[in-house]
């Protein structure tokens, strides 16, 4: 079975990884930086999803040397003129994500601009082939904090065709509709080729 190294510290989002490739039936075995004791991060400095997920690819793929998966990923508020986008988990960061996510929609309270949505970029290294995959998730703003699954932004955001949030909507539907989970199937199909 092939060892595939899944390159972010974030245990939920290695759990999702892990999810949604059992649901696509792919067999691998995943690992994360932390499984290792010399756990380090590269510094994000990229300008876009494709950069930071290529700089994580790269450095986890140049440490540890195993095929690496790496995803970038943030969401897209039109309120926010398209912010935090890439800085998404930086953004108000002086607040806890409950604090945060009360904060963007008491701000939002009274608009009506509300579009949103989730972007994924993964970057794929293996024999020092580099592969590109993404999926992006649209929706909108809930007027409140909604259930307590998923992770960041999933209590404040409805997914176009659905009437509530992810995180209420729970774990089994994103890992079925998430930006991730858009992204990884075009992951699989390549991998499965
Ligand atoms: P990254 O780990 O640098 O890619 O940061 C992504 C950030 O975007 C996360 O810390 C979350 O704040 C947000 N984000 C990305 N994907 C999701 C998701 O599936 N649900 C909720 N928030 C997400």
């Amino acid at each position: 079975m092939k060892t595939i190294l899944i390159a972010t510290g974030n245990a939920h989002k290695v759990q999702e990884f892990k999810d949604i490739l059992d649901i696509l039936n792919i067999d691998v075995k995943l690992i994360s930086p932390k499984d290792f004791n010399d756990y380090s991060e590269p510094e994000e400095n990229g300008s876009s999803y494709q950069e930071n997920s290529y700089i994580k690819a790269k450095y986890y793929y140049d440490k540890y040397h195993y095929p690496t998966l790496a995803d970038d990923s943030g969401v897209e508020i039109d309120f926010f003129g398209g912010k935090p986008g890439i800085y998404s988990a930086r953004f108000l960061s002086d607040m806890s994500t409950k604090e945060r996510n009360l904060y963007i929609t008491d701000l939002m309270k009274d608009s009506k601009k509300r579009n949103a949505s989730f972007h994924c970029v993964l970057t794929y290294i293996e024999n020092d082939v580099v592969k590109k995959y993404e999926g992006i998730l649209n929706g909108k703003i809930a007027q409140k904090p909604i259930g307590e699954e998923g992770f960041g932004y999933d209590p404040i955001f409805i997914a176009d065709g659905f009437e509530t949030t992810n995180a209420a909507l729970g774990q089994d539907f994103k890992n079925r509709h998430s930006h991730r989970a858009i992204a990884l199937r075009k992951w699989a199909s390549d991998f499965e080729k």
